[in-house]
């Protein structure tokens, strides 16, 4: 069942996708050659949780992390380590989520670490127009495959591919609710999109081919061909006026 926020809870939206964006930016200034990802966890659950807010990955389905941090060809849910130090050129996607007030924001970049090769930044680049697009298409009257199909035509026409497996939901009480919200589709297709909903939209785009393989940590999802891939993540509400983001640092 998809569930319709009202303007109060809404609100309260909008306080737990700030503290996860702050905590978002705050890891992505810590981002530089030669930290580990252990500590950029730390950063983040130390900034949460001073917030009176829960990291929501933290204990999810025994994630033992605040953060998800994937490096180059992690797509997604890679496991924060002390011996994972990160080096110049590579790109780091970091997902944080907070839980405050009964409410979850969910929230991804990927970051250059140092200098980045330009291949490297066209994808970055790709993948956060792509979550735009997407967004954009976001609107009452439209259904999820609008905001999928926008994600897919824009990355596709610079030959990136879509991530199949994994895919963006709705997001509230629950970090994970109704509907899906695949980054490919076709549009006038699938669940209508209404005011009230809060979506978690999040590109997971690669450089080669879709497929994708999860690591023996039973985590970390990696690309099958090694090749790069990017992350970009907002909570949105539909509101009669269009779409707003709610993890917004400001
Ligand atoms: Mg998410």
């Amino acid at each position: 069942m998809v569930v319709l926020k009202t303007t109060r809870e809404l609100a309260a939206m909008r306080d737990a996708g700030r503290i996860s964006a702050r905590a978002l930016r705050l890891a992505g200034e810590a981002v530089e050659p030669g930290v580990s990802t252990a500590e950029i966890d730390r950063i983040v659950r130390r900034y949460i949780e001073g917030e009176g807010a829960t990291p929501s990955f933290l204990g999810y389905s025994g994630f033992p992390a605040s953060a998800c941090i994937s490096v180059n060809e992690v797509v997604i849910h890679g496991i924060p380590h002390k011996g994972q130090i990160l080096r110049e050129g590579d790109i780091v996607s970091i997902d944080v989520g907070a839980l405050y007030e009964g409410f979850h924001g969910d929230n991804a970049w990927t970051f250059a670490c140092g200098d980045v090769s330009k291949e490297a930044q066209a994808l970055m680049d790709a993948t956060r127009e792509s979550l735009f697009e997407g967004i954009n298409a976001a609107r009452p009257g439209n259904r999820v495959g609008d905001i999928g199909s926008a994600v897919q035509r824009y990355v596709e026409a610079r030959g990136y591919s879509v991530v199949r497996d994994f895919v963006g939901h709705g997001v509230g009480a629950k970090l994970h609710e109704e509907p899906s919200v695949p980054n490919y589709g076709t549009p006038g297709r699938g669940v209508r999109l209404l005011p009230g909903m809060t979506l978690a939209i999040e590109p997971m785009i690669n450089q080669g081919v879709h497929q994708v393989e999860t690591l023996a940590d039973g985590w970390s999802v990696v690309t099958a061909d090694g090749k790069l891939s990017a992350h970009f993540e907002h909570s949105i509400a539909i509101t009669p006026d269009g779409p707003v983001i709610l993890t917004l640092p400001d």
